[in-house]
């Protein structure tokens, strides 16, 4: 519990956070092929140093890592729903997230509808609590090849009450953007529990 976090610390610049103790359980969602293994392999640091294509490597479907968002560090593990689209298996993931990145490729409108059931699965297996979530567009890269606008994406995002963001991992565009956000909103739900 971290109920003694409080502004009346005396040295601003030494405030230690509570988050590192327990860490956030991110679950990428999404169909086959938008990217989710590109982003564990960013997430994981993994894309410095391989070919974007050869993500063999970061296979494994769990992983932890210390980042720090607005001066105060957090620690994610992110599950990755790697080579398993199987229901259940994301739907197990979903019991046990606390946030969700919710990816879909522009360049595939069937993707985008996947992204929409799973939203809905989502709100049915966890009906009482605000989860974060965010709808991630991602491969915006690919210009000419795009079949959901922003527009759509946005608006679809402001229905499921969810935030939006467009990404490449490919170009390695606004994916750590997507990772703050979610710790974002998981701080402020944190907070307003707290208070
Ligand atoms: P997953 O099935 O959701 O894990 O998708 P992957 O991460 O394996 O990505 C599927 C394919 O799309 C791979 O060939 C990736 O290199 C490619 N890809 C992923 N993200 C992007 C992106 O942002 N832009 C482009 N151009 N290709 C991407």
């Amino acid at each position: 519990g971290g109920s003694s976090r409080g502004s009346w610390s005396s040295s601003s610049d030494s405030v230690i956070s509570t988050d590192s103790v327990n860490p956030y359980r991110v679950v990428l969602l999404g169909a086959g092929g938008v990217g989710k293994t590109a982003f564990a392999c960013i997430f994981s640091g993994a894309a410095d140093s391989m070919d974007s294509d050869d993500c063999e490597l970061c296979g494994e479907e769990l992983r932890e890592k210390e980042i720090h968002v607005d001066g105060e560090a957090a620690t994610i593990t992110l599950l990755d729903t790697w080579d398993n689209d199987g229901e259940c298996a994301q739907e197990c993931y979903m019991q046990s997230g606390d946030a969700f990145l919710l990816l879909y490729s522009i360049t595939d409108r069937s993707s985008f509808l996947r992204a929409s059931e799973l939203r809905i699965t989502l709100r049915r297996l966890r009906p009482a609590q605000h989860t974060p979530i965010i709808l991630v567009g991602n491969k915006c890269d690919l210009v000419r090849r795009r079949q959901v606008s922003t527009n759509e994406g946005r608006t679809c995002a402001a229905i499921f009450d969810c935030k939006f963001i467009e990404t490449s991992a490919a170009m390695q565009h606004n994916v750590w953007e997507a990772f703050h956000g979610i710790v974002r909103q998981l701080r402020l739900r944190r907070d307003s529990k707290d208070a």
